[in-house]
């Protein structure tokens, strides 16, 4: 992935080798563009990349996927990129495939939407119309999101009505029973959903995605960048890593390149921006885009970090669960929004990751809790050699910490844990340039529609915006974000055929 020469001029850069950056360069390379992406690390895919600690390779911010039985919508899309060919997906339990431990009450979310509802009509007998309702108003909502079925928008996303709702506020009108609001409310970790800004279509999107089916990457969830880069040269594009965009260069009011740190100037006709658009704007020079478009980017609030333990376990003595076990100390799923320091951890999500289709055990496990950027800034202008003793004693007092909140439910791992790492905000802010290392992105607001939608196109006519930070997050949400991209260079109509056809 190095070693092309700088002077051939291409129709489109892609500054990042996210999910959606790579992408784009399958998609736009099938059709005929030159294509280059540049990626400032070692590896590309963002923040699917894996690492390998003391011979355990880990997976960082994927662990399942919704939505990938026959005919569902990302099974289409990964058809469409060839990312069954050599990757297996192991189908979690459809009896509990998220298990929840709420304030010590339990919960297993089964598959599909009519055993969901079956399940909670179960639990909650007095509450059938309410959870008929929530049911009804998520397919509502999915439904008039066209493009996440992958059918032509018949309008622009911002039109959406459901843009403009707060998720817990309906949730709340659904029903005044406080335990099945929080029912409702569980799979909040990943979309790290803020009580008083996340708008109802987020909630909407991403439980129906999960809930629809999920599945678990047999190995690291690097395979998945990989096969796409070797998609990308199969259509005749190139990644570069190791190059680390530094500066947009124009002509006139246009983009006629980009240059990396090493000094190296790419040419290209268009560029599509794969990172954070705060990031983003730092790489233009003062006076080439509005101030007030900047500023709009700039100020733009994200979705919290978090803190991650990667343990390492002795082979053979703690058994796989073919779910997630996600547990919030408090009954208040949505207590991140406004998390007191003192009291963390009051969650924890655990991922256990599935290294062979069949697996009996686990030899290492992640464990990611919320953590918010304010916690590490002290530090942030640090390399990350040069942090000093004060961030290794906080990573291990947070490990520490975390630790214990894990052992009080599955006392068994104390004695077979061999070793761990650990990831922080600066963590994930130093891989995928986000200024904060958030998870998911800008965070949407629906008292802000308008000001925190972040659109495809951008003030400057040859500059592109594409992943998490455009509509939503999560693999789904960042392909359907790669769609929407390159319908600024492509037939979208014929893209969508393209894809319902794989
Ligand atoms: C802890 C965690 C767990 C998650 N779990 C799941 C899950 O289970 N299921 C799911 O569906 N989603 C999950 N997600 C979300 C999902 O991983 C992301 O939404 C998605 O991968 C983001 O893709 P992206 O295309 O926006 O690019 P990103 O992953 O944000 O990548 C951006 C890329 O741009 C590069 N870059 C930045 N600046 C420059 C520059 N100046 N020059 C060159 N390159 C640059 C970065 O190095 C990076 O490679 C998780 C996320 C996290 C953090």
């Amino acid at each position: 992935m190095a070693g092309l020469g700088a002077e051939i001029s291409y129709d489109v850069i892609i500054v990042g080798s996210g999910l959606a950056g790579l992408q784009c360069a399958v998609i736009l390379g099938r059709k005929g563009y030159r294509v280059l992406v540049l990626e400032k690390n070692e590896h590309i895919g963002g923040t699917l990349q894996s690492f390998e600690y003391k011979g355990v390779a880990f997976s960082t911010g994927l662990h399942y996927v919704g939505s990938l039985d026959d005919g569902q919508v990302l099974n289409r899309i990964f058809r469409y990129f060839n990312l069954f060919d050599g990757i297996i997906y192991k189908r979690m339990d459809e009896h509990g495939f998220d298990v929840f431990n709420i304030g010590g009450r339990k919960y297993a979310f089964p598959m599909g939407w009519a055993a969901f509802g079956n399940y909670l009509n179960t639990l909650f007998p007095d509450e059938t119309i309410a959870i008929q309702n929530y049911i009804t108003a998520v397919q509502i909502t999915v439904n008039e999101q066209e493009i996440f079925k992958l059918e032509i928008p018949l309008a622009v996303y911002l039109e959406k009505p459901s843009q403009a709702i707060n998720a817990w506020d309906f949730i709340c009108s659904l029903t005044q029973n406080p335990e099945l609001r929080q029912v409702f409310s569980a799979l909040n970790f990943v979309y790290a959903g803020d009580k008083n800004r996340t708008p109802w279509y987020v909630h909407a999107l991403i439980n129906h995605y999960f809930i629809s089916s999920s599945y678990r990457v047999v190995g690291s969830s690097n395979q998945i960048p990989q096969r796409l880069f070797q998609e990308i040269e199969k259509a005749g594009g190139h990644v570069l890593t190791n190059q680390k965009v530094t500066k947009l260069i124009f002509d006139g009011d246009l983009l006629s390149g980009v240059l990396c740190a090493d000094g190296k100037v790419f040419k290209a006709g268009k560029v599509i921006s794969n990172f954070h658009p705060a990031s983003t704007m730092n790489l233009i020079e003062p006076g080439k885009i509005k101030k007030s478009y900047r500023n709009r980017l700039e100020q733009k609030t994200d979705t919290l970090s978090c803190f991650a333990l990667y343990l390492k376990i002795e082979p053979g003595r703690f058994r796989y669960q073919n779910s997630n076990y996600n547990f919030y100390l408090q009954s208040d799923v949505w207590y991140a929004s406004s998390y007191n320091e003192n009291l963390w951890p009051e969650h924890f999500f655990m991922h256990f990751p599935s290294d062979d289709p069949h697996p009996q055990w686990v030899d290492h496990l992640s464990i990611v809790t919320h953590m918010n950027f304010e916690e590490v800034s002290r530090w942030k202008d640090l390399p990350s050699n040069a942090r000093g003793n004060g961030y290794k004693q906080f990573k291990k007092e947070k490990a520490e910490k975390l630790l214990a909140l894990v052992l009080l439910q599955f006392p068994e791992l104390e004695n077979l844990i061999t070793d761990y790492t650990t990831a922080t905000p600066l963590t994930f802010r130093d891989y995928v340039g986000s200024p904060t290392g958030s998870m998911y992105g800008t965070l949407r607001d629906y008292k802000y529609p308008l000001a925190s939608y972040v659109g495809v196109r951008t003030k400057i006519p040859n500059l592109y915006f594409t992943g998490q930070n455009l509509n939503l997050h999560g693999v789904m949400g960042v392909s359907i974000s790669a769609l929407l991209t390159c319908a600024e260079f492509v037939d979208l109509p014929e893209l969508l055929n393209e894809i319902n056809d794989s």
